[in-house]
């Protein structure tokens, strides 16, 4: 090459550099990696939220194809983010566009088919990327970085056709909280034995993993954030949801689920989705990434990780193998385990290229994730008037009503009177908040009315089923009916990937009745929750009772302990966390009561191990902490212990009940997460804000039975008959009639074993005064 040529390429390059205007605007372009001063995806290097936002402001204030917008403030205070890209032209008719799109989402606002027409010409296919929901998942944290400067940067045509043809919508991360939560806890193991373990602490301040399990009860201000003004702003039709899963398996997982589909998932949501992940699984093996799966693992029953899918857009959840945070790890291939529906070691069609082995980086996830979505993006920009035309068939069915839906829904007001009226308040204040929360129209009686042969008051609440969003309204309404999966004929049972039940009214308490005929009544449009008179913390009474709970977190992280401590937040229960070393060492004084949530025993006995973890935070409840508790009821106070805790109490405890269920086989006994009926007793002052029967929450369970002549009070039992409401269970024969929750005198005090979770997920309200009146001495006689 000559010197002459070269020279010219320089000066060439120069221009363009000065063409941008100031070496501000070329700084703004600068690629993530630069700003971090590292690549994006090097081993052993996170980017706290901080620089991460930092880097996304920089971006957007540089590009007039970024935009970026604070939605608000997570639980503890830190920005929550959106980034809207598209191109220039695009980003200047936003309000246009979206409007195109709130109409393309409500086949009612669609005038005739000229309009529509003019609706797919103008329409963009909009896609919502979420990132990071899972903070331990950290290429999720990093990949938003690259694919947003490549989106405002790159000038390929591929790249060009998205911008043209797509809105797309950022979310870097869905739990900005625990990507500091782990990025400082990694950078404190680094060069430690324990370096790139996973951290002894929820990552979401409440419920950790459940974060993503939130997605139709809308506890979290996270949730709240990305569905009021994110997915209720746009529905885009495309979400895609980016994870990791563990590190012997496939390296990467696309959909189609497995079965089963909840039934109220629209067939063309699950039909696009199939074809969509298709796509994305052939772009990526066509790339040389091996170890692509699709068809396994997850399935698509349960609306609490899949919004979308009751809103005419198709989830694609992408699951990339992790390594140890940012640490690599070497996988032998004798490591790899088969999962439900492949086994990594074996092609087979939803598996065509195996992955070997071998060493496993930060930057291939990152490289796994980018790829996964930008397929995704030119099958969406590509195919657009197919999306928005498949969007618009879907909202068409659900206004026309499902031949499985009734004409409506009627929700009685609750009368508020009695000992549980509040509860009843609160409950149709919380399912009424939901269903708008979820866009579903609500109407309100102005006078009585008669449906299906029955009276209902004025107040009463009208879900008319004929509406966009109605499958979000039908599966929470409903009762579930999970279908017993079988490996074949009278084989083993195939057990749900998650829990099997939704169904609000049970959960919350409250009556939701389904009528076949219109209903002829004025009414009134509700558009928000109606309000209760009674306050929550006054409901739950422990406020100023001089009762004090000690709330035990292990440092294997527990959602059901986070659960609890958002559930005693938000009802004013006084309470103060407790570890191993204050149980341990006897520093109990101050109490009324300790609280065990759904821990495994293995937990309480041993925590995380020995060599794992710092050793402060190894090991778990010793012989001195037993001692020490059995010291503090004797005394007078009150154990409480949930679920999973309950045998390792009864154990060390020496009690005089035992579970029934112990032992026994899955074949025989199972019960994944489900609705059944309780009967309490109202002799027992626990049950005397209950109604004869209730809804509780079965995950596992136990079946108490006392040991003859014990002084064993019986609070709940499991009905004898008609006993599962929603969802699935094995083996009812081994529940019915038996005791459920159960109080046991100790020395001066007492100790209440719950068979149920009254507290599940934030969403168990009907069983709720259960565990507030547990830990209220006054119920105590
Ligand atoms: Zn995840």
């Amino acid at each position: 090459m000559s010197s002459l040529r070269s020279s010219r390429l320089l000066l060439g390059a120069l221009a363009t550099a000065f063409s941008l205007g100031s070496l501000e605007e070329a700084r703004a372009q600068r690629s993530p990696s630069d700003y971090l001063g590292y690549p994006v995806g090097a081993d052993r290097r996170l980017a706290d939220w901080t620089e991460i936002t930092g880097y996304l402001a920089e971006l957007a204030s540089g590009s007039e194809r970024v935009r970026i917008d604070t939605l608000g403030r997570t639980t503890l205070g830190r920005p929550f983010v959106l980034l809207t890209i598209s191109d220039p032209t695009n980003l200047a008719s936003l309000d246009d566009i979206r409007e195109t799109q709130l109409q393309l989402a409500d086949p009612r606002r669609i005038r005739d088919p000229g309009h529509l027409e003019e609706l797919i010409e103008t329409g963009r296919s909009i896609v919502l990327i979420t990132c990071s929901v899972h903070s331990t998942e950290v290429g999720s944290t990093l990949v938003p970085l690259r694919i947003a400067h490549r989106l405002a940067t790159s000038n390929q045509p591929d790249v060009q056709e998205i911008l043209a043809n797509t809105v797309v919508l950022l979310v870097p991360s869905l739990n900005p909280d625990g990507v500091d939560k782990v990025v400082s806890w990694y950078r404190s193991s680094l060069g430690t034995e324990w370096e790139g373990a996973s951290p002894p602490f929820l990552y979401h301040h409440y419920i950790g993993h459940d974060n993503n399990r939130d997605w139709y009860a809308f506890t979290q201000l996270e949730t709240q954030l990305t569905v009021d003004q994110v997915h209720n702003a746009w529905h885009p039709q495309i979400v895609h949801d980016i994870h990791q899963q563990g590190r012997n398996g496939s390296r990467f997982f696309v959909p189609p689920w497995i079965d089963p589909i909840e039934p109220n998932v629209d067939p063309m949501v699950v039909a696009s989705g199939n074809a969509l992940g298709s796509e994305i699984a052939w772009s990526l093996l066509r790339e040389g990434k091996k170890g692509v799966v699709l068809n396994a693992t997850y399935d698509a029953w349960t609306p609490a990780r899949a919004y979308q899918h009751y809103h005419a857009g198709v989830r694609i959840l992408t699951e990339t193998a992790s390594a140890k945070l940012a640490t690599p790890v070497e996988v032998d291939p004798e490591e790899l385990e088969p999962g439900r529906g492949f086994d990594p070691r074996e092609r087979s069609w939803n598996f065509p290229v195996p992955w070997e082995g071998g060493s496993w980086h930060l930057a291939d996830i990152v490289d796994y994730m980018e790829a996964g979505a930008f397929a995704l993006l030119k099958h969406a920009a590509r195919n657009r008037e197919t999306w928005l035309r498949n969007f618009v068939g879907i909202g068409e069915r659900a206004v026309a009503g499902w031949p499985s839906w009734p004409a409506a829904w009627i929700v009685p007001p609750a009368a508020g009177e009695g000992a549980n009226g509040p509860w009843r308040e609160i409950g149709v204040a919380r399912l009424i908040g939901v269903l708008r929360a979820g866009d579903v129209e609500v109407g309100r009686a102005l006078e009585p009315f008669e449906a299906s042969g029955r009276r209902f008051p004025a107040g009463s609440y009208i879900v008319e089923m004929g509406q966009p969003y109605a499958a979000f309204a039908q599966t929470l309404l409903e009762a579930q009916r999970y279908p017993d999966r079988r490996a074949y004929e009278g084989g083993p049972l195939l057990k749900p990937y998650d829990v099997t039940a939704h169904t609000l009214p049970l959960l919350f308490g409250v009556e939701a009745v389904a009528v076949e005929e219109p209903i002829a009544v004025e009414t009134e449009v509700v558009l928000e929750a109606p309000a209760y008179r009674v306050p929550l913390s006054e409901a739950a009474g422990l406020v100023g009772s001089g009762e004090r709970v000690a709330l035990y977190q292990p440092w294997v992280p527990s959602m059901d302990e986070g659960w609890t401590r958002w559930i005693f937040d938000q009802y004013g229960v006084p309470y103060g966390t407790v570890h191993n070393a204050d149980i341990n060492g006897d520093a109990l004084d101050g109490f009324t009561s300790v609280l065990l949530a759904s821990i495994p025993p293995e937990v309480l006995r041993d925590g995380r191990g020995q060599d794992s973890l710092p050793p402060e935070l190894t090991g778990g409840l010793t012989a001195e902490g037993v001692a020490a508790l059995r010291r503090f009821v004797e005394a007078g106070g009150t154990l409480v212990a949930l679920d999973r805790s309950v045998e390792w109490v009864i154990d060390e405890l020496g009690l005089p009940v035992r579970n029934l269920l112990s032992g026994l086989e899955d074949e025989t006994y199972a019960a994944p997460g489900s609705l059944v009926r309780i009967e309490s007793d109202s002799r027992h002052p626990m049950a005397a804000r209950m109604p004869p029967a209730v809804a509780g929450w079965l995950q596992g369970g136990l079946a108490l039975e006392a040991a003859q002549d014990a002084r064993v009070r019986v609070v709940a039992r499991y009905a004898s008959d008609g006993l599962l409401l929603s969802g699935w269970l094995q083996g009812e024969e081994h529940l019915a009639g038996h005791p459920a929750i159960v109080d046991i005198p100790l020395g001066e005090g007492r100790v209440v074993l719950f068979g149920i979770r009254p507290q599940y997920r934030g969403q168990s309200l009907a069983t709720l005064p259960l565990l507030f009146d547990a830990l209220n001495t006054e119920r105590q006689d």
